[in-house]
């Protein structure tokens, strides 16, 4: 019978990462990433890990005496940014193997079951060359028979830098050495209850786990934990998820910079939501039926509080994006309430389907067969080639006050012609 193999491959700080690749001045330098409206840092580089500083700590408190002397580079979350280059990595995975599935942002399980005539360490070697050079982006490589093993070599790949960030745990002389180092907060599916637990019962790492019997096993953590040990033996009860089912819903929301209490900014904010959200409908070759436009105030302050959502639904499935704005701007109406401070306002798209199974409709023409879906993608085209948001809708503003805030933004390197950097050989 043919083994299983899995590779995964994960992106080394992957926002501090994508950063530096388009500002060669970041290379050795402590980058740090702030989360919305510029908060708390939720990515760093290795450089300022050894600084002391850890995820979770609010941007503002970082010492400003330690940021003169290591000359430490804070920025705002780059979305489009991370977005596009994720694709990119994931592209490039996909001519090493068919088989591959997306688990993350900067994350994704590569199945080499078929390949066994190669020397898996060299093709992950191979593959994170080719990652690099086509993305700038380092990535480490974990290989092993099962995906939670190939998750456990990714973290001793990670670690240890001798390896050069490419690990296959198959069959490895130190395989039980390399588990018992795993401690079972780290174990691939352990969460922290748990962990706890496991702790409680004298169990502290990864061998110690895979070594424990069946029946105790599946009674305190069920069959699902049953299925992880299994897997730390070495034997794959955990297929790759590759068949992408569509979305049950897309959510486009976000805090604003500062409070809104102004009508007019709201339906701006909800109108660039919505233009957002049936943007990634069409991406995706999905239609919709359902619109929610949902809004609150700031909980946490001691002031009027308002939260309310509404819902519509569109005579028929569509990924036209002026039938959204006209339903949402409807609910809005409905919804809005003068004298409050708004903190977030957003929009979630539901009831999806696949364009190819929308129903097709007697009396009233489709989204597919009429001259919408032809202005759709003329204006997806436009956007692409001139830089998203060129070509939009006068109902989402032009100053958009509400915005959130990000002060320290990179350009849009990769997703905007205008922001590409510009090489100068003298
Ligand atoms: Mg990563």
């Amino acid at each position: 019978m043919a083994h299983d193999i899995f590779a995964l491959v994960d992106c080394n700080s992957f926002y501090a990462s994508c950063e530096k690749v388009f500002n060669p001045q970041l290379a050795d330098k402590p980058v740090g990433i702030l989360s919305n409206n510029d908060g708390i840092i939720v990515a760093l580089s290795p450089e300022l890990k050894r600084l002391g500083i850890t995820r979770g700590t609010p941007g503002f408190k970082i010492d400003k005496q330690l940021i003169r002397k290591h000359d430490i580079k804070i920025f705002s979350s780059n979305y489009a940014l991370y977005g596009d280059m994720s694709n990119r990595v994931m592209q490039t995975l996909t001519q090493f193997t068919p088989d591959i599935e997306i688990y993350s942002i900067d994350e994704a399980f590569l199945s080499l079951s078929g390949f066994e005539y190669l020397n898996f360490s060299d093709y992950g070697r191979k593959i994170r060359d080719t990652v690099w050079k086509w993305t700038g982006l380092p990535v480490s490589i974990g290989i092993g028979p099962t995906k939670t093993l190939a998750k456990v070599a990714n973290r001793f790949a990670k670690k240890h830098s001798f390896i050069e960030n490419v690990f296959d745990i198959t069959d490895h002389p130190n395989k039980d050495k390399i588990l018992r180092w795993i401690e079972v907060e780290h174990i691939w599916g352990v969460g922290r209850q748990y962990a706890k637990m496991l702790r409680r019962n004298g169990i502290e790492n990864a061998f110690q786990l895979s070594q424990a019997p069946d029946k105790w096993v599946q009674n305190k953590m069920t069959i699902m934990g049953l299925r992880m040990v299994k897997e730390l033996r070495g034997i794959s009860c955990i297929d790759l998820e590759m068949d992408i089912e569509p979305k049950k819903e897309i959510v486009s929301s976000r805090s604003f910079g500062t409070p809104v209490t102004e009508f007019r900014d709201m339906q701006e904010a909800t109108a660039a939501h919505c233009t957002r959200a049936v943007k990634k409908l069409r991406t995706e070759k999905q239609v919709a039926s359902q619109i929610t436009v949902f809004l609150t105030t700031n909980r946490f302050k001691n002031e009027p509080q308002y939260a309310n959502y509404a819902t519509a639904r569109l005579p028929l499935p569509s990924a036209y994006t002026p039938d959204f704005l006209k339903a949402a701007s409807k609910i809005l109406k409905n919804l809005f309430r003068p004298g409050y401070k708004y903190k977030k306002t957003g929009v979630m798209i539901s009831d999806i389907m696949n364009q190819s199974k929308a129903p097709l409709d007697l009396f009233e023409p489709t989204y597919l067969d009429d001259h919408r879906k032809t202005i759709m993608d003329c204006m997806d085209d436009i956007n692409e080639k001139m830089g998203s948001g060129k070509l939009t809708y006068a109902a989402t503003g032009i100053k958009q006050p509400w915005q959130m805030k990000r002060e320290k933004l990179t350009p849009g390197y990769t997703t905007s012609w205008s922001h590409i950097p510009v090489v100068k050989a003298c």
